[in-house]
């Protein structure tokens, strides 16, 4: 597709070329691309980004989600600046007040975690949620989800974009990068969202050997859960001692202070977090039953990894499940995040946003209608996606089976006009898309839509 802002983003278009002759492809991230080059920016402030040319852009992807206060919340700011200054150091890479702290927050507010540990990314927090399955249940496989995301790394890299398949089949096992070996994915299980019988029949096979089911409890963030499926597979994990693991990387601190597991009364083993818990600083957490988490406190004997082979016979480091991190629990970091917690915990907060995305969301499929596209809105909480289908959404094959190449012209259209989305990505709102940003986000995206209807 030719990018609409070829012409007014020449400054993205040079940093680009600039870009790939250091970095692979230009980028830090896979998902950072997008046809012919990233617009980079330079600059935000609450709900609005500006590019490098001074173009300036509504911001609805919110780094992932991770900002659900808007862009350089005051709040956020001046609680880092003032943990740099009392600190008087970046970190100190030694226990420390905050991260008790914040353990207790979120043990005081998610019904599954009774004890808690930090990671620096989501990525790392459902990798140590995945290892803890596995030694507790002594189980050698993992159950994931078609369609679900829980970071880039071997286990679950895999059948997260998948290929078209008949409503009747289930979904198969497929890697989604080159490089990931054999063994994982004889050792993975694909399940299909949203699908009771077809999740039972495939854990009535394979149940036993399962160390744990992963799972995004709201798929990608906007796809609801049915109830009677979550608490089925709550119930069918139960029975064939398997963990349930519930990434709420992205539903944490987004459906709700509580989370996914908070708003529909389903309570997992473990739980990771990251995002909006690190207040726009990398971070993620694992919490779950104490008894389960316990196999990663360190025995006096086994606490120093790096003496293994100077200890006696009797003493090895791996009687413990081993999980470190030179910067986790960054006290910076922490304050921030405690920051962000502590804004979202003032009442009002979550209904104000949800209504926010409803008058979105409502507005967005009026334009759609008026304009002769068929589409609907897909959404839980301040979070949603441009489906352009009529059916029920349920699960990733029914996004595959919508009109995908139409929103991607749509999403160009709307960088165009200043609204900024990730092309085929959510739309995430924060405390800043305040009632004025929404009518002015809705004309936008008007004049969007009627830009692609016309060039068809
Ligand atoms: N799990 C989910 C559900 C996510 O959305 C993400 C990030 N998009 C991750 C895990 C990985 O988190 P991170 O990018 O912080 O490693």
């Amino acid at each position: 597709p030719v990018h609409p802002l070829v012409g007014k983003t020449a400054g993205s278009a040079a940093l680009h070329e600039e870009a790939a002759r250091y970095l692979p492809g230009g980028v830090t991230a896979n998902i950072k691309y997008f046809d012919p080059y990233p617009i980079a920016m330079d600059s935000a402030s609450g709900a609005r980004m500006k590019d490098v040319d001074g173009n300036e852009y509504i911001d609805y992807n919110l780094c992932y989600g991770a900002l659900i206060l808007g862009h350089g919340d005051p709040r956020v700011k001046r609680a880092v600046l003032e943990q740099l200054n009392r600190m008087g150091t970046t970190v100190l890479g030694t226990p420390h007040r905050l991260e008790v702290d914040m353990a207790r927050t979120l043990v005081e507010l998610y019904p599954g975690i009774d004890t808690v540990r930090f990671t620096n990314s989501g990525l790392e927090a459902t990798l140590l949620a995945i290892r803890l399955a596995m030694a507790w249940t002594g189980r050698p496989k993992l159950a994931k989800f078609e369609g679900h995301y829980h970071g880039g790394y071997d286990q679950v890299l895999i059948s997260v974009h998948p290929k078209r398949r008949s409503e009747n089949r289930l979904p198969s096992v497929h890697p989604d990068s080159r490089g990931i070996p054999d063994y994982y994915l004889k050792n993975t299980v694909v399940l299909p969202f949203n699908d009771l019988d077809g999740t039972e029949e495939i854990l009535r096979r394979h149940g036993h050997e399962l160390a744990a089911v992963i799972i995004e409890p709201v798929q990608g963030g906007f796809i609801p859960p049915k109830m009677e499926f979550l608490k089925g597979l709550r119930e069918m994990t139960r029975a064939c001692g398997a963990l349930l693991i519930f990434d709420e990387v992205k539903t944490g601190f987004r459906v709700g202070l509580s989370g996914a597991q908070g708003r529909y009364g389903v309570i997992p083993d473990l739980t990771a977090l990251g995002k909006v818990l690190g207040g726009g600083f990398p971070v993620g957490a694992v919490g779950g039953r104490r008894e389960i988490m316990d196999i990663c406190a360190p025995s006096a004997r086994s606490s120093d990894i790096l003496s293994i082979g100077s200890q006696g016979k009797e003493s090895r480091a791996s009687d413990t499940l081993f999980h470190s991190g030179t910067y986790n629990g960054h006290p910076t970091v922490l304050a921030a995040g405690m920051a962000t917690i502590e804004a979202l915990r003032r009442p009002g907060v979550y209904a104000e946003v949800e209504k926010a995305a409803e008058a979105l969301r409502a507005g967005m499929e009026e334009i759609l209608k008026r304009n002769g596209v068929p589409g609907q809105t897909v959404g839980v909480g301040s979070i949603f996606n441009l489906v352009l289908d009529e059916g029920p959404i349920n699960q990733i094959q029914d996004i595959l089976r919508s009109e995908l190449s139409l929103r991607r012209r749509i999403d160009y259209a709307l960088l165009d006009q200043g609204i900024y989305v990730k092309p085929l990505n959510r739309f995430s709102l924060s405390t800043a898309h305040t009632p004025d940003v929404i009518e002015e986000t809705l004309d936008r995206f008007e004049r969007g839509v009627k830009q692609t209807v016309k060039g068809r």
